[in-house]
Order: C-alpha cells, then sequence, then structure tokens
C-alpha cells in the first residue's frame, strides 16, 4: 500500500501547521509521496503566498521597484525556517528569483515559486527527496496538459525514490518555462503524483473535514458526506460545490484510485472518500445540494413544433453563433426553454433573439431573468420512489415557486429552477426535509 498525501495552503501557513502536517506524514508509512501547496493564510486578513507573488510579479513587469514586497514573502518562508528549527537558507533561491522577475520570466513563473519554495522546505523538514515539478509534469505547446509524456516521466521517477516532496500548481512547457494550473491547481498535481505513482489513496488534506451536504453559509452547520461517487461530485462541483479543483478527478479516475478529503486540523476524522462506485447507501436518500444565481431563461413558442424536425437544433445554433454555452434545456410540446449565464447572455441578448427569429421562425420569445439552479444530487434517488415529490412538497410548504424541473436521465440528480430570492429558502427546504425529517 502506499498514499500520496497533499496540503493545501492553510495547512502549510506557519511552522506549527507544517508540525501537524509532519505529525500526519510519519503516522503512516504509506505516506510516500507529499504534494504542497504555496503557505496560504495565518489568518482571515492575511495574504496568500500565491497571492504575493502575483502582485509582486506586476510591479516588477511594470519596471517598478520590488524589492520589499519580495523580501516580505521570504520572510514568510523564514518564520517557517526558523519555527521548525530547519538549518536551510533560501538566500540564493531568492537571488535566483529577483533576477527571473527582473528578466520577466513570466507570471506563471513568478506564482509557481510558491509551492516550489515550500517543496523545498518540506523536503528538508521531512528528511524526503526533491522533486522539482517543472521536470516531471509536462504541457504541450497549446499550454494543455500533457498526460502522457508526464505519465510516463514521472512514473519512471517516482520508481526511483522511496519517499519525495513534488510542489503542486506548475509544469513545464516544451519550451522549459514554467506554466501553472489554474488557481488550486495543487489538487490537480496530487491526482497526477496519485496515477504515476499508482497508489491506493490520494489523501488530499486541507482546513475541512471533507464535503458537507450543503453549503454552510446557507445551512448552519450541515451534516458531513462520508462517501460521494466522481459522478455524484462532478454534478455538484459544476453547481459550485467547492473544496477540490474540477480537474483534479479525472487522473485519479481513469485509474480508481479513491480520493480521501481530510482535515489536517482534525486528523482523527474520517473525511469524505470519493469512489468509484461504492454498495454504501448515502444516509438521507441525497447525497448533496448545490446550486448557483444568476441565470436567464428564454422561453420559445411555437405552435406545432412538436412535428418540426431540426427546430431544436435552429434554436440552439443562435446561441452557438454568439459563443454562448446552455445549461438545460427543458421542453414542452409546443415550447422550449433554454437557460444560460445571465452575465454571458445579457450584452449579447438581441443578437441571440434576432437569431433565434430567423433561424427558428418561432411564435413568440419571452426572457425571465435573475433564476437560480438547484441541483439535488444522490445516487440513491434511482431505486427510492417518491424523491421528486418529496422535493417538491417541501418547496411548496417554504412558498416557493418551481419554474423548471429537470431529472437528468442518469436519475442522479434532479435540478430545479427557482428565482434567485427564493434560492436560499428552496435549499434550506430541500435540506430540512432530507437530513431533519429523515423521512
Ligand atoms: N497556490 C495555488 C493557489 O493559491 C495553488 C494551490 O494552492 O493549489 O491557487
Amino acid at each position: 500500500m502506499s498514499k500520496v498525501v497533499k496540503f493545501g495552503g492553510s495547512s502549510l501557513a506557519s511552522a506549527e501547521q507544517f508540525q501537524k502536517v509532519g505529525k500526519i506524514i510519519r503516522a503512516d508509512k504509506e505516506r510516500r509521496f507529499v504534494v504542497p501547496s504555496a503557505p496560504g493564510k495565518r489568518n482571515k486578513s492575511d495574504t496568500k503566498v500565491t497571492d504575493m507573488l502575483y502582485s509582486c510579479y506586476d510591479l516588477a513587469e511594470q519596471g517598478g521597484n520590488f524589492t520589499i514586497q519580495l523580501l516580505a514573502i521570504q520572510d514568510r518562508y523564514n518564520e517557517i525556517i526558523h519555527g521548525l528549527g530547519l538549518k536551510i537558507s533560501l538566500d540564493e533561491e531568492f537571488e535566483k528569483i529577483e533576477k527571473q522577475f527582473r528578466a520577466k520570466a513570466g507570471k506563471d513563473y513568478a506564482a509557481s515559486r510558491g509551492e516550489y519554495l515550500n517543496g523545498i522546505v518540506m523536503a528538508n523538514y521531512l528528511g524526503y527527496d526533491f522533486i522539482d515539478a517543472a521536470t516531471v509534469i509536462f504541457f504541450d505547446e497549446n499550454g494543455n496538459f500533457d498526460a502522457d509524456k508526464t505519465n510516463e516521466v514521472l512514473s519512471k521517477e517516482l520508481a526511483g525514490h522511496k519517499n519525495a516532496v513534488i510542489p503542486g500548481f506548475y509544469g513545464s512547457m516544451p519550451d522549459g518555462s514554467v506554466k501553472t494550473f489554474s488557481r488550486g491547481g495543487s489538487d490537480v498535481t496530487g491526482s497526477i503524483v496519485a496515477k504515476a505513482a499508482k497508489v491506493d489513496v490520494y489523501e488530499n488534506w486541507t482546513d475541512v473535514s471533507g464535503f458537507l451536504i450543503a453549503d454552510p453559509r446557507i445551512i448552519n452547520n450541515p451534516v458531513g458526506i462520508d462517501t460521494i461517487t466522481y459522478r455524484e461530485l462532478r454534478e455538484l462541483s459544476y453547481m459550485g460545490a467547492g473544496v477540490l479543483h474540477e480537474d483534479a478527478i479525472f487522473p485519479v479516475r481513469q485509474q480508481g484510485i479513491p480520493i480521501n478529503i481530510r482535515n489536517t486540523n482534525a486528523p482523527e476524522d474520517n473525511g469524505t472518500w470519493i469512489v468509484g462506485s461504492t454498495c454504501q447507501k448515502s444516509k438521507y436518500v441525497i447525497t448533496g445540494i448545490a446550486g448557483k444565481k444568476g441565470f436567464c431563461a428564454i422561453n420559445i413558442e411555437k405552435d406545432m413544433m412538436n412535428s418540426e424536425i431540426g427546430f431544436g437544433r435552429k434554436v440552439l445554433q443562435a446561441f452557438e453563433e454568439n459563443g454562448i454555452s446552455f445549461e438545460h434545456v427543458p421542453s414542452g410540446i409546443d415550447t422550449l426553454t433554454v437557460f444560460v449565464h445571465q452575465d454571458e447572455f445579457m450584452h449579447l441578448e438581441q443578437k441571440v433573439v434576432a437569431g433565434i427569429n430567423r433561424l427558428a421562425k418561432p411564435d413568440t420569445i419571452d426572457i425571465e431573468a435573475d433564476l437560480a439552479l438547484i441541483a439535488v444530487v444522490g445516487r440513491g434517488m434511482k431505486s427510492t420512489r417518491g424523491t421528486a415529490g418529496r422535493i417538491f412538497s417541501a418547496l411548496a410548504h417554504a412558498n416557493v415557486n418551481v419554474r423548471m424541473i429537470d431529472q437528468g436521465s442518469s436519475e442522479l440528480n434532479i435540478i430545479i429552477g427557482v428565482a434567485n430570492d427564493d434560492f436560499e429558502a428552496a435549499i434550506k427546504a430541500i435540506y430540512d426535509i432530507f437530513v431533519l425529517t429523515k423521512l
């Protein structure tokens, strides 16, 4: 058995947090490969090292003096190094970084130094080997992650190390320059390393004990999720439930490696298991609820629409021509509704309407704004009768008007459209009926 362990920025924000991490790693010999983020916030008003690097580099790029800003970053590392009683110095590294900043080495190079330096500190602290991610994680000339080349080089490299630290968030382009994943990308690195090392578990350590059934900003103290499938997670994260970077799912999913989300500040908690499939029932029929505000519905009507072949394609073509992606397209006999993101659609509204008129010649087009979509997700729904009924009676009791219903063909989720203003009340009502009432 072996494990990849990834630690997020808040787990590595100070020497004290590093010590917790050290304890976790040393408690289990299987934790062979470690992927650190850059130091995050020590408290609410603090700044992440990655953000410090971005703004420091901005200054450098404008030709300004960035000495003070760079020193402040070095101080963050020195505080950790001294707090841990380590003997290393990052002076030479910072000299190099300063030179590269002056030579305008790029924003990605700048941001990646947060993880790079933290990897050096971590390797020294643990007595593990250090592997620079730029030598084992690759992007192609278009800037897309090169999974095949990476897997080949990385798995060979890892085979030569009993224990190693591989910094998260970045890799290199074919010309050798550094490129990062999008923000939060250390999660992705962890997943890539887990795949290449063929480990049994990818542990992702953060500052919460796994996923929650609903957003804690809406539900007071929501219940945690013990086990979730990749597909359920995909539905929930698409709808806005964050914790793990979306792209982190793919590499491990291909290999059937489970992800275990854990809390560095409460290592005794089991956290959430993300798995390919499971016979474990979710406790409450539903696994999670998530949603997003800010959608527009374009309702299109035309008599005898049902028998007009190609009508849907013509309508959608008007959106495609304007570069707008649609979210849902529920339809009736003579009506079809297209849900889109309001901010993407607003400024192109009249062009799209003109396009629909030209291409599909409908009787009427009616636009509704300020709608929210809520996804109720659960692998248990397929085999449980009455789930939709419970959702709608709960919403009716809460005086929430349901504007749209869409049950995914996988029967894994039910999507409900409500007014933006009803969003929170709707989520509360659904949570209450499934989790609190536990019928
Ligand atoms: N440090 C990077 C960020 O703040 C990547 C990460 O933490 O995963 O986005």
